[in-house]
């Protein structure tokens, strides 16, 4: 086999359909967000991010800069270990605490990442319970549907955020096996929010555990930034919450919350937790600093609110096609790879404008999109700027306008 032929032709088959990822390279400026530079062909500009998952701006936040500064002089870089083999470090602890306050749980447990905590929790569960049947949302986020591939286990899906169809689905399952349900609260990329009451009615008719993603909810929504569980009173019927420290918390990390019994069954069968090496301690403290400031402090979801709500209307006003959402996500429909890249790169090129194309395999063929994140700093501004950006990029490209 010519391997090298084989690599190569894969990479074209990207190119040719318009897929092939390029990465804007950015130095992000602290005290500047959502400003950034980008770094291209030995040269570099100021542009303004909209696209970042920093949903919002706790990545430069003092507090969070503060207790990553006095760790790292404290405790050094890295954490030692794994946390069985000298890794567990104090901050690791108190984060894990604070986590299970805020979801109203018995425990947390910290992984490297959203992606890993979600490979390794639904993995080990799926593989433990024998017979284990999963009711998965339809479209779910990749590091879901992994770890449940990576159990084994029996799979079913039911329609996007559709308790009706989740009931069907269940109906065909014996009342016997071990159930779990899960589901996003936030889709990542469409914005909508699962109706998690009527969702859990439905689990707890059947005997289901839920298992429920909040990556993009967690700090943003809830009184305490608990994610929609909270916001929608619901947090205690979840059996175990998942949420990452990298996008409204700003810092990078992931974590399951639950009973001390899930998470003591995740942390001693869980491949992704055991044998992977421990977050930096300092990571761990301006993760804790970040849930303590947003658990306390409720006028960044205000203001991100606020923008947000601006930001649709004045896509709308000016006949952009913003996709329906009820959440930060702002998806603005564009329907075709190509030209999704088109747009994105002229909207960088003639504005200073980074808005990141999405496109098939994160979004399914044809809705392809820009996929908006507007944040508390966003000032009006630079949400002229962008309206002003759109419209031209629209005329120049012959793109549809909103009905
Ligand atoms: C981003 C994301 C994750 C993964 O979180 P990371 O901390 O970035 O690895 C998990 N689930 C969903 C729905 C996400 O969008």
């Amino acid at each position: 086999m010519d391997y090298e032929r084989f690599f190569v032709d894969r990479i074209a088959d990207l190119r040719n359909e318009g897929r092939y990822r390029v990465f804007a390279e950015l130095e992000r400026m602290a005290g500047d967000f959502p400003r950034a530079r980008l770094h291209r062909d030995g040269e570099s500009r100021e542009i303004t991010v909209w696209c970042s998952t920093d949903y919002l701006g706790m990545g430069e936040h003092p507090a969070v800069l503060a207790a990553m500064h006095d760790v790292v002089d404290t405790s050094g870089a890295g954490a030692g270990g794994t946390r069985n083999i000298a890794g567990t470090n104090h901050w690791h602890v108190l984060l894990e605490r604070e986590l299970a306050d805020l979801h109203g749980t018995q425990a947390a447990l910290l992984f490297g990442s959203g992606w890993m905590a979600n490979l390794t929790a639904l993995s080990t569960l799926g593989t433990l319970m024998t017979d284990c049947a999963f009711f998965c949302d339809d479209i779910l986020h990749n590091s879901m549907s992994e770890g449940i591939r990576m159990s084994r286990a029996e799979w079913t899906t039911f329609g996007h955020n559709d308790p009706v169809d989740l009931d069907r689905a269940m109906g065909a399952c014996a009342r016997t096996r071990p159930k779990i349900v899960v589901c996003e609260s936030v889709h990542s990329m469409d914005g909508d929010t699962v109706p998690v009451a009527r969702i859990l009615d439905v689990a707890e008719k059947h005997g289901a555990m839920v298992y429920l993603d909040e990556a993009h909810a967690v700090g943003v929504y809830g009184p305490r930034g608990g994610g929609i569980a909270e916001r929608e009173g619901e947090a205690h019927r979840i059996s175990l919450v998942q949420g990452t420290l990298a996008k409204g918390f700003g810092v990078v990390g992931g974590y399951i919350a639950g009973s001390t019994e899930i998470c003591d069954v995740v942390r001693s069968f869980g491949s992704g937790f055991i044998f992977s090496t421990a977050l930096p301690p300092a990571v761990a403290s301006a993760a804790l600093a970040s849930v303590r400031h947003l658990k306390e402090d409720d006028a960044l979801r205000r203001l991100h609110q606020e923008r947000v709500v601006t930001l649709k209307r004045r896509l709308r006003e000016a006949k952009i096609p913003v996709m329906a959402s009820d959440s930060h996500i702002v998806p603005v429909l564009v329907g075709e790879a190509q030209l999704c890249k088109q747009a994105s790169d002229d909207l960088l090129k003639d504005f200073g404008i980074y808005v990141q194309p999405i496109n098939y395999p994160t979004v399914p063929r044809g809705t392809e999109r820009l996929r908006f994140t507007p944040t508390p700093l966003h000032g009006n501004g630079d949400i002229d700027h962008l309206i002003e950006g759109l419209v031209a990029v629209w005329r120049q490209l012959g793109l549809s306008a909103a009905a």
